[in-house]
Formats: C-alpha cells, structure tokens, sequence
C-alpha cells in the first residue's frame, strides 16, 4: 500500500456512519453497545480467491456474499446482527472493484442492520483474501446450539437446495452446458441470502439449528455429532430446487444431499411445533419442509427412499482438506 493510500482507501470505501452509542471505523477498536441479558455472538468466514470465489466474479456480488455467509451463521444461531468488521488483502488498489465490493457490501449491511465498524487493509500479490467477523447478539441461554437436538426431533430445511452447486458445476464445465438453466442457478451461487428472520423467529420453537454451507448430509451431520444422535432423511421430501429437474438422477442426488454455499437453514423440533413453524414460514413467505426425524442410537443419516429403502450415498459434502467425500 503507498503511504496514506491505506487510510484514504479505508476513509473512502468502508467507512460509513453508525448508529448513535456505537463508535465505528477510525479507532483503535470499535465500540458496541451489548443489550443486557444478551451474550455475544461472534462469528468468522473467510473468502480466499481461486477458492471460493474466481477473480473475475463482479465485485458486488462478491461483497454481499462476503457479508452474506457470515449473517448465514449468526441466523443460524438465532442472533440478530449487531455490527461487523472486514479483514481484507488485495494485490493492487483498483477504484472500480472496490467500489463495487464496497458497494455490495455495505447494501447487505444496511439491510441486515450489520454495519462495519473496523478492520485491516494489506496488500497481497498472491490475489484477494477476505476475511470478515460478525457479531451479535442473542437472548442469554437462547441460541440455537448444534448440541441441543433431542431423539425424536423433525428435520426441516428452509428454501430450496441444489441451486448453487449446479451453478458452479455449469461454472466449472463439469455439466454440459445450460445458459438458460445457469441464469436462474447463478443468484444462488453468487447472491445467497441469509435467512436472519427465520433463525431469530426460531428461537423457542426450533432445538437445533445449522446453516448449509458444505451440503445438508456434513451439516446435518455436525448437528447429530453434537447431540449424539442419529437420523433419517427422506430423499423425495427435499426441496429440489426446479433447476434440477431434469438433470441426471445421480447429478440430483449430489446437488441436494452434497452441495455447498446453500445458506438455507437446517433445524430440528419437536413434532408439537409444527404448526407454528408452518406458520412462520407462511409469515416469512420462505418455504420449510420437513425432511426426516431425529433419532436415538448411532451418530450416522440414513437416506431413505419414497418406499423406506435406505439410498447409498456417494458423496456426503465438502471439506477444505479432503475435497468433496
Ligand atoms: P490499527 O493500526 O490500530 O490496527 P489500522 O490502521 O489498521 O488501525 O486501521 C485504521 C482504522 O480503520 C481502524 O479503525 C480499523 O478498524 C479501520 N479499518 C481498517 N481496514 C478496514 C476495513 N477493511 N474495513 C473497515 N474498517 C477498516
Ligand atoms: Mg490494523
């Protein structure tokens, strides 16, 4: 960074006004006002070039999701956004990416009620890292844990899954091609949204909750690994996303059961909270489905069939160490 380019950048494209009694960007550290009774809820997610984004992705876009797979944990908790800070390395200063980073991120901020109130700015050759903190806050002893579901517990599962990961298998070539199909699949891929009502409307309803970010049978397993349950899942009650129609049965299977950057919530509660949860969802205009049962015993899903059958899994989601498994 040249002298004084760093704190003119700063100044210039992350540096926004806050809400009265909180002091953002400018200081040693930013200060937040904590409603009492509340704890703290903190999360990180970083964005690594080549990794989870390619380079010539359009830096709005880019922006809001850096934001947005952050607020996709907090929703995950129950907690409602209170502020974030942004840890970013570019190589080089280029105007016109970082206004559209700036400007996609600060959108979803202001309309998460997330604004950004601290930082760090480098410079890295090797291409742009980002690496953003939310926090929030949420009742004392509400949060939705990993570690709470109970034997017996619905699954649900909000939205629509498959969506991203076909885009970013058109993305990659490694589908043949479809422009019209990748059109609709793109936004999910690029754009998610965080499902922040739905978590804060959870609490009280829902045990556990988790968000989709490396396909719902790794997740839904971290949940089961927490609570020391097992589950079943049943295939034809996922909520395909239309996109998939059509595609080959074993494309399908991986894309609902495998496939990351979802950011819909994983949740599970008890049978006597369906209508209620039914009734949220209506309220939110988000479809929830109920997609399988927890269950006592083994820490292990069984995917099941329209007829009960158990479904051999080939790949159950993706790890940065191991790749997809
Ligand atoms: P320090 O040397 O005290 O760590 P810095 O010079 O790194 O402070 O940053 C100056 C101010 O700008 C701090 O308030 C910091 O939080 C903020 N800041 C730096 N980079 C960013 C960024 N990418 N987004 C938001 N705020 C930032
Ligand atoms: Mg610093």
């Amino acid at each position: 960074m040249p002298p004084g380019g760093e704190f003119d950048l700063i100044a210039q494209y992350f540096k926004r006004p806050v809400p009265r009694g909180m002091l953002g960007v400018g200081d040693d550290c930013a200060l937040l006002p904590l409603a009492p009774g509340c704890q703290l809820a903190v999360s990180t997610d970083m964005l690594v070039q080549g990794q989870h984004f390619f380079a010539d992705v359009d830096p709005r876009l880019l922006g809001h999701k850096a934001l947005a797979v952050n607020l996709s944990d907090l929703a995950a908790m129950g907690a409602r956004p209170l502020a974030c800070t942004l840890a970013i390395s570019l190589p080089r200063v280029d105007a016109d990416w970082l206004q559209g980073f700036a400007a996609g991120f600060h959108a979803l901020a202001a309309q998460a009620a997330c604004p950004l109130v601290g930082g760090d700015t480098t410079r890295n050759p090797d291409g742009v890292v980002i690496s953003v903190t939310v926090m929030g806050e949420v009742a004392g002893e509400r949060a939705l844990r990993r570690d709470a579901a109970q034997a017996d517990d619905d699954i649900w599962v909000s939205g629509t899954l498959g969506a991203a990961d076909v885009a970013l298998r058109w993305l990659l070539g490694q589908l043949p091609a479809a422009p019209q199909a990748l059109q609709h699949a793109r936004p999910f891929l690029e754009q998610p949204t965080p499902r922040l009502a739905l978590g804060q409307g959870l609490l009280g309803l829902a045990h556990a909750a988790i968000d989709i970010s490396d396909g719902l049978l790794q997740d839904l397993g971290h949940i089961l690994e927490a609570s020391q349950c097992g589950a079943e899942l049943w295939l034809d009650a996922l909520p395909a996303h239309p996109v998939l129609d059509g595609l080959p049965a074993d494309v399908r299977q991986d894309a609902l059961l495998a496939g990351g950057d979802v950011y819909e919530l994983c949740f599970t509660a008890p049978a006597a909270r369906r209508q209620p949860i039914q009734a949220l969802g209506a309220q939110l205009g988000l479809p929830l489905s109920r997609v399988g049962r927890v269950q006592a015993g083994d820490v292990a899903v069984r995917v099941l069939d329209a007829q009960g059958l158990a479904v051999p899994v080939a790949h159950r989601g993706f790890d940065h160490f191991k790749g997809s498994s």
